[in-house]
């Protein structure tokens, strides 16, 4: 009797479940937004909240660095007759890194985090390496700065998985310099100083997790990163950059004399435990073998493309039934249908081809971006279920291709044609988006637009 009266009830014109849409969906959750009723049944005698959408589980963005976001778009004049790459790129967001302070790290990813929601993201890794302050100092509270991760996430209300990154060198056998001194772990005990700060400085915010990592093979010696993967707790996800760049890959073969996944495979280390950064640049055996091990890739592909990074060979990996999510990385673009379209789209253009992800590609793209990319933030990979939160993001069903669709084309019709933003995002049954509407929005948008003119203004 209690246990019933503490569930609240909604309706939704459609919800998509592993076993497909459920038209009309009425979903009951407890007073902790785990689902405990799911039917096309109306429950008896209950009040009901209608909500006029379609249902999708709510997305996770398995790859950001938050600070990125002040720069986003500010990154594209390129000066003529200079080669503009990856490289180039990376000065000026170095230059972004450094000029931030803890309250100005805050106000960015508060407004970064809102966006995301607004966009159907409910779930977000931060691969954090901005940790000690502008000369390169540790904070009297080591974890500082990912502790104002924490509290961005909690105010924005999306679930966080922080993921302090390890980071030693400038590149392979090369020492760090000083334009990444605000990065630094010295070896691996530092590192795992810096992990037990960042698991305290969580405390205080319930529900937020945490992830391991090394920032990749160029920035870690090998044997840290061994000693690395060894001494973090195998429950954490370990993320780590691999194979983005071309000039990365033939630096580690100079000094490896084995490309990056190589080495990884080599040493015998990958499991389902390991989320593996782009994987641009894969060759055959790579391929081939990576999907075996359990390893997911994150792929970024609004910020891959961005950069110029090349392309990750989806089609491939996919017939070989490899995990993958997505990311949104430097947050030039925060929407996950986009996300989603281009993953289809580059293999559509590079093979001419209408079907390389398979016979269900919209399917695909959204469940394996959900399932894997739970599983990067440390979760199981089930969603929309009886025993699941009701994390969700909904879309206007009076959008007339929408309206017009039925169970069968709905989906691919979200994934491909849908560009308004969400109506609403549900955080564990709770509205954190409703009617488009973020309660924090105005105001974090004005210490957004405050907070980069000051560091833009200083440069
Ligand atoms: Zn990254």
């Amino acid at each position: 009797m209690g246990m019933a009266e503490s569930i609240r009830y909604f309706r939704f014109q459609s919800l998509y479940t592993p076993a497909g849409w459920r038209t009309p969906a009425y979903v009951g959750v407890d007073a902790t937004g785990i689902i405990r009723y799911l039917d096309s049944r109306i429950p008896d005698g209950v009040a009901l909240e209608p909500v006029a959408g379609f249902a999708l589980p709510g997305f996770i963005n398995g790859h950001s660095h938050a600070f990125q976001y002040a720069m986003a778009g500010r990154a594209e004049q390129h000066p003529t007759g200079i080669r503009d790459d990856f490289w180039t790129w990376r000065e000026a967001m170095y230059q972004c890194a450094h000029s931030l302070d803890p309250d100005q790290l805050q106000v960015i990813a508060t407004l970064l985090y809102i966006e995301m929601l607004r966009q159907g993201y409910t779930h977000v890794a931060e691969f954090h390496y901005l940790h000690h302050d502008k000369n390169g100092q540790p904070y009297s509270q080591l974890a500082e700065m990912g502790g104002r991760l924490a509290a961005a996430a909690q105010a924005a209300g999306i679930r966080l998985t922080l993921i302090p990154v390890f980071y030693q060198q400038a590149n392979f056998g090369v020492p760090l310099h000083d334009r990444q001194r605000r990065f630094f772990s010295a070896n691996t005990s530092d590192y795992l100083k810096l992990l037990d700060a960042s698991r305290e400085a969580i405390q205080r915010f319930p529900g937020t997790r945490l992830g391991a990592s090394v920032h990749s093979l160029r920035a870690v010696s090998g044997e840290a990163v061994l000693e690395a993967i060894r001494a973090t707790p195998y429950e954490l996800p370990f993320h780590l950059h691999v194979a983005e760049q071309v000039k990365e890959v033939e630096d580690c073969v100079a000094h490896y004399a084995r490309r990056p996944l190589q080495w990884l495979l080599h040493h015998n280390v990958l499991n389902e435990r390991f989320f593996l950064v782009h994987g641009t640049h894969l060759d055959d055996a790579e391929i081939t073998q990576l999907p075996g091990t359990g390893a997911t890739v994150v792929v970024c592909p609004s910020t891959e493309g961005n950069l110029g990074d090349g392309f990750f060979r989806m089609a491939e990996y996919v017939s070989k039934c490899g995990r993958w999510c997505i990311g949104t990385d430097s947050h030039v673009g925060l929407s996950p249908l986009e996300e989603l379209r281009m993953i289809d789209y580059r293999q559509r253009l590079l093979l001419r081809l209408r079907n390389p992800l398979g016979a269900h590609p919209a399917k695909e793209l959204v469940e394996a971006s959900v399932c894997h990319g739970l599983r990067s933030v440390g979760r199981s990979p089930s969603f929309l279920q009886p025993g699941d939160p009701l994390d969700a993001v909904v879309y206007a069903a009076a959008d007339p291709l929408l309206e017009a669709s039925d169970d069968a084309a709905r989906l691919a019709t979200l994934v491909y044609t849908h560009s308004s933003p969400p109506i609403g995002t549900l955080v564990a049954g709770q509205w954190q988006v409703h009617a488009g509407h973020h309660r924090l929005l105005p105001a974090a948008r004005a210490a957004f637009t405050e907070v980069v003119r000051a560091i833009f203004s200083s440069h």
